[in-house]
């Protein structure tokens, strides 16, 4: 069995801080690190005026990621606003969300639920549990247990977003259902750091990663564009060409390269198809999504790996968001917007 090199990378970074920074002339200093975050690789550069080193912005990035993560976001977190939802599941009663921000969060999500016809499913929590996904990322995939069909089968008996009623703050969960904010939130952390950055007099631009979720803003002191690559999903170390872009974007990137293992030369990713249970077959390796709001760009960038190239497509213009598609074969498609982005390698 084979695990995904990314996870070792992390475990590196978690030991390893790198924070770097030069001079840029105009008055203007560049200050880059690279840390780990919500289980994944955080890259940040940000370009300040002189005096500044960008650190104290950069710890503020932090303590958002980790405040985001523990108090709502993390299923694993005991006292998460995700947790208490799902300790209510079967209540009857249900639970009173206490972030409005999460509140209209879950909105935006169920809106893209709907559309994707349940592509995009948080409720599926108990299904990404039995495949023990998180233990990929931290390399603890040690007997690695392939779920029964059986197993599955009856744990998707428990999936289903259209079963969930929002309702004046109150969210009613079924029995046996267990929400997975996985797919949403590293877009949703990237909102609040894209709001937090235009608090930033001292600050001329930025471009923040957090594993596969990016957000951009401002101007470089050149002038030049920001450079997103889009990774070659079979050759590690090699870019199909980059998204470059100017200004306030955020772009999601769902790729069956992210996480992974591997048994008999079969691929086992972490994207799953809520209708089998199983990771999505849809003849793509890859999604990137840019529009204006991190959480969509993330929610849109799974959706559409569960749903292929023709119907993903189709989903984006609904949400005037722009995508490019990496096919098994290798093959880009994308919408004519992110044709205007896109710089092959
Ligand atoms: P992403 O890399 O943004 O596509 O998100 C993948 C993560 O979201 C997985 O690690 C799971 O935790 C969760 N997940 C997997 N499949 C789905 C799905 N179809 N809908 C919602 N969440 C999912
Ligand atoms: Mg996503």
């Amino acid at each position: 069995m084979k695990c995904c090199k990314r996870k070792y990378i992390v475990t590196l970074l978690s030991f390893l801080t790198l924070f770097v920074f030069t001079g840029c002339g105009k008055g203007v200093v560049k200050s880059s690190e690279t840390t780990t975050g919500m289980g994944t690789v955080v890259q940040k550069t940000v370009y300040v005026n002189e005096e500044q080193t960008g650190k104290d912005i950069f710890s503020e990035i932090d303590t958002y990621m980790e405040k985001y993560e523990n108090e709502l976001l993390s299923w694993r977190v005991s006292d998460s606003e995700i947790s208490k939802i799902n300790a209510t599941a079967g209540s009857g009663s249900g639970y009173q969300v206490q972030s409005s921000e999460l509140w209209e969060n879950l909105q935006t999500i169920w809106k893209v639920s709907e559309r994707s016809q349940g592509a995009l499913d948080i409720t599926v929590g108990m299904v990404t549990r039995a495949w023990n996904i998180d233990a990929w990322a931290t390399g603890d995939n040690n007997g690695f247990p392939i779920p029964d069909k059986e197993i599955l089968d009856e744990l998707l008996q428990n999936v289903g977003y259209q079963n969930v009623r929002l309702e004046e703050g109150l969210i009613y969960l079924p029995a046996q259902m267990s929400l997975d904010l996985g797919a949403v939130g590293k877009g949703i952390v990237c909102d609040k750091i894209g709001e937090y950055l235009k608090t930033l007099d001292e600050m001329t631009g930025a471009v923040i990663t957090i594993g596969g979720s990016v957000v951009t803003y401002g101007e470089k002191p050149d002038g030049g564009t920001w450079n997103i690559a889009i990774v070659h999903p079979r050759k590690e170390g090699s870019y199909l060409g980059t998204v470059s872009v100017r200004g306030e974007h955020y772009i999601a990137t769902s790729g069956d390269y992210e996480r992974y293992v591997e048994r008999d030369g079969i691929r086992y990713h972490h994207i799953i198809n809520p209708d089998t249970g199983y990771p999505a077959e849809s003849g793509v390796c890859s999604v990137t999504i840019v529009s204006d709001s991190g959480l969509l760009s993330d929610a849109l960038s799974t959706a559409c790996f569960v749903l292929g190239v023709q119907d993903g497509l189709k989903l984006v213009e609904e949400f005037g968001a722009e995508a490019l598609f990496v096919t098994a074969e290798m093959e880009i498609v994308m919408t004519p917007g992110m044709e205007r982005m896109f710089v092959s390698q």
